[in-house]
């Protein structure tokens, strides 16, 4: 990790890979890192240290960010 980045919170996904979600202080992106691959994964995108999108994790943004405008 080369920029600064907060960390968020942990995520346990399906496959049993867990990942760190982080804050990108200079961007303001949520960027989210495979901290630990799950013993049943077989998802190719799923490394250890490596970035997957946020859409992947299944979470829902938009709600997210129409709660937080009200
Ligand atoms: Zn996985």
């Amino acid at each position: 990790m080369s920029s600064l980045v907060r960390l968020l919170g942990f995520t346990t996904l399906r496959c049993g890979c867990i990942v760190g979600k982080y804050r990108e202080v200079a961007t303001k992106r949520e960027v989210a890192y495979v901290e630990e691959k799950g013993g049943i994964c077989t998802s190719h995108w799923h490394r250890r240290n490596h970035t997957i999108m946020s859409e992947r994790l299944g979470s829902s943004p938009i709600a997210t960010l129409s709660s937080q405008a009200s």
